[in-house]
């Protein structure tokens, strides 16, 4: 496996696509749910094509006030890799002490604790948050996905996290220094597809990787070869999986 995609969505339509690149670039997919339903597909997809696809499931910050429970995880993580898409994010509802979002990431911190699991972690304006809600747990394979914290990519690092760079990497000079500032082992490499990446015309998935190894690797220095085997093995320590996947 050459590239590894370790934070997409590929519940909605253009996944079908997403599927014969990643086939035909020998590419590996951590495909993330945001609920339930998404979680379920995602799980479909993986047990479909376990070469190509681990999922995640999980409850993201956006989904909780219309979430019905989490009764539902339990079974769904023993079928999954991780926990995933799950957070906090101030942009849609209160994330503070004894609110909804913060019950449920607990929640979802605790059930990737027992079934030890790597959790993947948005952190959009509450980084300072995620990070003392983690250190609650000993959960040891954390990814702090477009993680763009400058202040705080420290303390992650110190940590053992991984930090997860994607196609923005390319234009913005603030993920750039914060590359640089990362470890070559704690880095991993995403897309968030759908998501589309406007100056980059509107770019989007694992087709934008190798341009994404590329700038990594140019940042750290390192060859273009030494940097894709270095980001593909930090990927398989990430989800728990032999060198060979
Ligand atoms: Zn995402």
């Amino acid at each position: 496996m050459r590239f590894v995609d370790s934070h997409l969505h590929l519940e909605g339509p253009g996944a079908a696509d997403q599927l014969s690149i990643a086939r035909a670039t020998d590419c590996l997919l951590v495909s993330c749910g945001v609920d339930r339903e998404t979680s379920a597909i995602t799980l479909r997809h993986a047990e479909t094509f376990p070469k190509v696809v681990k999922a995640f499931v999980g409850v993201h910050p956006s989904e909780v006030l219309k979430d019905t429970g989490l009764a539902w995880m339990e079974p769904a993580l023993a079928r999954a890799a991780g926990v995933g898409e799950i957070g906090l994010d101030p942009k849609y509802s209160a994330r503070g002490p004894g609110t909804a979002q913060m019950r449920v990431f607990l929640a979802q911190l605790e059930m990737a604790q027992a079934a030890k699991k790597p959790v993947q972690v948005h952190s959009r304006d509450s980084a300072r948050e995620c990070l003392d809600a983690l250190g609650g747990f000993g959960i040891s394979q954390v990814l702090m996905h477009w993680f763009q914290d400058e202040g705080l990519v420290g303390e992650v690092v110190d940590r053992g996290y991984f930090v997860s760079f994607g196609p923005a990497v390319l234009y913005s000079k603030g993920l750039q220094r914060m590359a640089r500032r990362c470890p070559l082992g704690q880095v991993l490499t995403e897309t968030d597809f759908p998501v589309p990446f406007g100056p980059l015309g509107g770019g989007l998935g694992p087709a934008l990787l190798p341009s994404v190894v590329f700038k990594l690797s140019e940042l750290w220095g390192e060859e273009f070869e030494d940097a894709r085997s270095t980001l593909a093995g930090n990927a398989m320590r990430f989800l728990g999986l032999s060198e060979k996947g």
